[in-house]
């Protein structure tokens, strides 16, 4: 289910080739094609550990990260209330290195020289590639008005001190304290994921004692993004009084001063806790005054417009954008999610279509990707959300076909919230985290 691509098929097709002696141009080559992956999160592990599994020593894959570790969202609302720890969401490096050969870099990439083929790190490092596949997630577009201050009023969307923050903010709050939290507009990452974080922090509150506190869902759009009819009963059955959901809320300005935020649908001041999410779009690759932030291309919602047989941007075939960052074409209403399911599922393809192309084969077209979410309700109880996507005709609103893409096959939805649900989710999460680290 995880896996697009089996090993075994790939090495047949690798086989097929060599039995008609295609002579690989980079594989043919002294010495092996240079891969560098910019961001060492869901998609830029798995592509780089793919990498090495399917293309061996033909191809010499350097993974730059600024941390020594990724932190997973995956799981963070758990330890936003406690019941996991840092530790648990914590994924190194060192299977990639040493049980996959992918050289692992700590720094920053703060420019892209597409016409030499150069990436410059802080550090003042210059890497050379071949294909240069870019993973680093998301950027915050931030409120209208301020003052702002993520360290004061923490998003918790990007997984690390903004988790401890929030975690340290939410055991301060007392009986009658409101925690007033943002679901961003679409696209964003994990669209389940505000909604699970007001029911765990509900959950939290009410298993406290501190029946009199509230959490308030501002959500900027019309009506719940994932799992209505899970979440819906959440709110208005198991957090009956205590969750208010508030649609339409576009946020107007941010004080984080006096925790205050200002929306189309009210205003909230001197919140106890104000976990304001911020609109989202491909986090920065250049400059902040760069054109585009340094990429060559963004859409309108500030991510990057790629081909799904490849992850290449158009114009631009060795520079692949893969997870958050990337905006799939997709048919109207059936957005390919932004989740580190997904950016797994990309990563593989897009390790298959670099390994193609260096051994002078055209994309595979029969291609498949998928998203799973798991989202815990209470501390007992939990839910998931599965999509399929297969590459073919796209269509738009009115069913007319519009190009080509991934389109949705199916959507499935947990028929109930279960103490099932949410065992499956910590193995779900263990398999995820292995396939792309380990
Ligand atoms: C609360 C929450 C719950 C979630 N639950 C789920 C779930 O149940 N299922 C699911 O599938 N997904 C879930 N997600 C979504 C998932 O975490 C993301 O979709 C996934 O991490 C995206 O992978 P990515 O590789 O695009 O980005 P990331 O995993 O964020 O990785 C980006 C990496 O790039 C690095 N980076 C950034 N800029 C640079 C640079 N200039 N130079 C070098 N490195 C750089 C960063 O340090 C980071 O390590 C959840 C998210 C949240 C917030």
């Amino acid at each position: 289910m995880m896996h697009t691509f089996s090993r075994r098929r790939f090495l047949q097709l690798a086989g097929m080739a060599s039995a008609v002696s295609v002579l690989p141009r980079a594989f043919g080559a002294a010495s092996p094609a240079r891969v560098v992956v910019v961001g060492g999160g869901f998609g830029g592990a798995t592509v780089a550990k793919y990498l090495r599994m399917w293309g061996g020593d033909k191809v010499a894959v350097t993974l730059v990260d600024p941390n020594p570790s990724h932190i997973a969202c995956i799981l963070s609302n758990l330890v936003v209330t406690g019941a996991l720890t840092m530790d648990r969401i914590t994924l190194g490096y060192n299977a990639l290195k040493e049980k996959r050969g992918v050289k692992v870099q700590q720094g920053r990439v703060i420019a892209i020289n597409y016409g030499s083929g150069t990436v410059s790190l802080s550090d003042g490092t210059a890497l050379a590639y071949d294909h240069l596949v870019l993973s680093p997630g998301i950027d915050f577009v931030p409120p209208p008005e301020g003052p702002w201050d993520p360290n004061v009023t923490p998003h918790a969307w990007q997984a690390g001190p903004q988790t401890l923050l929030l975690k340290q903010q939410l055991a301060s709050m007392r009986d009658r304290d409101t925690f007033v939290m943002t679901v961003p507009k679409s696209p964003y990452r994990c669209p389940p994921g505000p909604y699970e974080r007001a029911c765990v922090v509900a959950d939290y509150l009410k298993r406290k004692k501190l029946i009199f506190a509230k959490v308030v869902v501002l959500d900027a759009n019309p009506s719940i993004q994932a799992e209505p009819v899970a979440f819906g009963e959440a709110f208005n059955f198991i957090y009956k009084g205590m969750i208010e959901y508030v649609p339409n809320a576009a946020v107007t300005a941010v004080n984080s001063t006096t925790r205050s935020i200002q929306t189309s649908a009210g205003d909230w001041s001197n919140v106890r806790v104000l976990n304001y999410i911020p609109n989202q779009r491909a986090a920065a690759i250049g400059p902040a005054s760069s054109l585009n932030r340094g990429w060559p291309v963004l859409n309108a919602q500030g991510f990057v417009p790629v081909d799904p047989l490849t992850y290449g941007i158009s114009g631009y075939p060795n520079v692949h954008v893969i997870g958050d960052a990337c905006a799939v074409p997709a048919s109207e209403g059936k957005a390919v999610p932004k989740s580190g399911h997904m950016a797994n599922a990309e990563a593989k393809v897009c390790a298959d279509a670099i390994l193609r192309s260096l051994n002078g084969e055209s994309p595979d077209k029969n291609i498949t990707t998928n998203s799973a979410c798991f989202s815990p309700i209470t501390a007992t109880i939990g839910s998931w959300l599965s999509a399929n996507f297969n590459y073919g005709d796209i269509y738009d609103a009115a069913g007319k076909v519009k190009g080509k893409g991934m389109h949705r096959v199916d959507l499935g939805e947990a028929p109930r919230t279960n103490g099932d649900n949410y065992q499956d989710m910590f193995t779900w999460a263990e398999g995820l985290f292995a396939d792309s680290f380990v």
